[in-house]
């Protein structure tokens, strides 16, 4: 039985009935830019992420370029990244004229390494301003923010969460990614969690005069029309997309708890096949307990179940990664590398003082990592078909 690595159009089935009627309320409208969908939207995600404000935009690498405009960040200024990402992380800084600073990455959750951002600023403090940093919530599980959040309390820096593989990820303390640093950016690419039918995503915030200033800058910086105090540019996200977003919203955390359950079987069908305790396949860890009790009682449809990680993706690390691809490839089973390259190994950033630090962690991830189907329609034939090819090809145990 082939088994794609997304399914989009199984998803479609189930809710199609919902979304139908308000595409063609659309079209009857012929709203299409920004209005009543849209601020719905924003409000929807500000309750549901936690965060006072919500600003949609026209997608996830907008939403990061756009929170960097609205804090000044640009020539002469420092970012510090993770190595390992999705491109965006590190593009929208470099699109600002401002510098990445890579680091290296935890072994356990792909996410930033907390004590390799001190090292970094220590290091890079006397070249450039470092001015913030963007711990990115990588596959769907929150990045460590209490000791982020430290570090840029003492030194003054802005934290733009790249929550965009995150909505609706808690951290350890029962708070929402996005709710957390400066602002949190979102996207809902169709293969998100919360995916719309093209692009877009959402900047979030508790501040209001930030929230303000990525508003105007979404609109070219105008308050009153044709009248510009800030050069901003067009971010906006289209009526149609929020529309959608709003229908699908309300069923988001029984999906993430599809995914949950999935990955959840996955690591069990590994685990008993003894591919887990002797190192052959290294299954992705959920590090945090959230405790139910902290949960805000308004997200929903399951808002009695935690989420410390809604598996955006769930990778696995094996030693022969490209074999496996191959067999998995020649079974009929969806697969992908979420990343090949680190970003101190891309030719675009080639010259950038930190690309000449070591990063060990990532390159190793980057070897080794592959992405196994985890969307909600799994059924457990499906998953076990997926894990068996795995096994045969990396021997049971
Ligand atoms: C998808 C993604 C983005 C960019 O979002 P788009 O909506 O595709 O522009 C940024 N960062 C991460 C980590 C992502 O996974």
């Amino acid at each position: 039985m082939p088994v794609p690595l997304l399914d989009l159009k199984a998803q479609y089935q189930s809710i199609k009935h919902e979304i139908e009627p308000v595409l063609l309320r659309v079209a009857d409208s012929q709203y299409f830019i920004l209005g009543p969908d849209v601020t719905a939207l924003e409000e929807n995600i500000a309750a549901y992420v936690g965060a006072k404000h919500a600003i949609g935009v026209s997608s996830g690498t907008d939403a990061l370029l756009l929170a960097m405009m609205a804090l000044e960040i640009g020539p002469g200024d420092g970012v510090i990244v993770p190595t390992f990402s999705f491109f965006a992380t590190a593009g929208a800084v470099s699109r600002l004229g401002a510098t990445p600073i890579f680091v290296d990455i935890d072994p356990a959750t792909y996410n930033i390494a907390p004590a390799a951002i001190a090292e970094a600023y220590e290091k890079y403090k006397s070249t450039v301003t470092i001015k913030a940093i963007i711990p990115v919530h990588l596959f769907g599980q929150s990045a460590d923010m209490d000791p982020i959040m430290d570090f840029a309390g003492a030194h003054n820096l802005y934290v733009i969460e790249d929550a965009a593989q995150a909505i609706g990820t808690q951290y350890k303390d029962g708070r929402s990614v996005g709710s957390i640093g400066t602002v949190g950016c979102f996207s809902f690419f169709p293969s998100k969690n919360l995916g719309a039918f093209g692009d877009g995503g959402i900047i979030t915030t508790n501040d209001g005069t930030l929230a303000k200033r990525i508003e105007l800058l979404r609109m070219h910086g105008a308050e009153k029309r044709y009248y510009h105090e800030m050069i901003g540019g067009n971010f906006r996200i289209d009526a149609l997309q929020a529309a959608v977003l709003n229908v699908k919203l309300p069923h988001l955390n029984a999906w993430h708890e599809g995914r949950r359950r999935n990955a959840a079987l996955y690591n069990r069908l590994f685990t008993e096949a003894g591919v887990v305790g002797d190192g052959k396949v290294i299954v992705p860890e959920s590090v945090y307990e959230v405790k139910r009790e902290t949960l805000d009682v308004e997200r929903g449809e399951g808002s009695e179940v935690a989420f410390p990680h809604i598996y955006n993706q769930y990778c696995i690390r094996v030693q022969n990664r490209d074999g496996l691809m191959e067999h998995l490839a020649a079974s009929g089973i969806g697969c992908a590398v979420y990343y090949p390259v680190p970003f101190h190994q891309q030719k675009c950033f080639a010259g950038l003082p930190s690309c000449a630090d070591a990063f060990p962690v990532s390159d190793q991830v980057c070897e080794s990592i592959i992405a196994l189907p985890v969307y909600p329609e799994l059924t457990p034939e499906m998953i076990a078909e997926v894990a068996n090819c795995v096994l045969d090809f990396v021997g049971r145990s």
